[in-house]
């Protein structure tokens, strides 16, 4: 029984589930009765990722110094986003992950990274 071993692995896919689930629920909890439909969440899902790039463009203005802390608090937003739309589209946060990384790896194996196109 190495650290790779069947149920090893399957163990730590399941704590990782669990954690991102975790994080669901408790971001769930914090959502308002009032913004929890869809067009609120993907309206601000949007807003909130165009949080991120309004930092990093005054960065790219000003030049300077890049508040890192200040970027990870608004990819907080935006994972919140994110979170509480998948509960809403009745979907695990740890579900909406597995679908991405399955996604990648198909388009990996088969030379696809690259290019464009939602189902490549
Ligand atoms: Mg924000």
């Amino acid at each position: 029984m190495g650290p790779n071993c069947t149920d090893c692995v399957k163990r730590r896919a399941e704590k990782r589930h669990m954690e991102m689930d975790y994080y669901q629920t408790k971001a769930k909890s914090t959502c308002k009765d009032s913004a929890y439909n869809y067009t609120y969440l993907i309206m601000n899902l949007c807003a909130e990722a165009g949080e991120v790039a309004s930092k990093y463009a005054k960065h790219v203005r000003d030049g300077g110094y890049i508040a890192k802390e200040d970027l990870a608090k608004e990819l907080g937003d935006v994972l919140w986003q994110t979170a509480v739309l998948a509960d809403w589209l009745g979907f695990k946060l740890s579900e909406v992950a597995d679908l991405n990384l399955a996604k990648l790896a198909s388009r990996q194996q088969r030379g696809k990274i690259g290019g464009s196109g939602d189902n490549r």
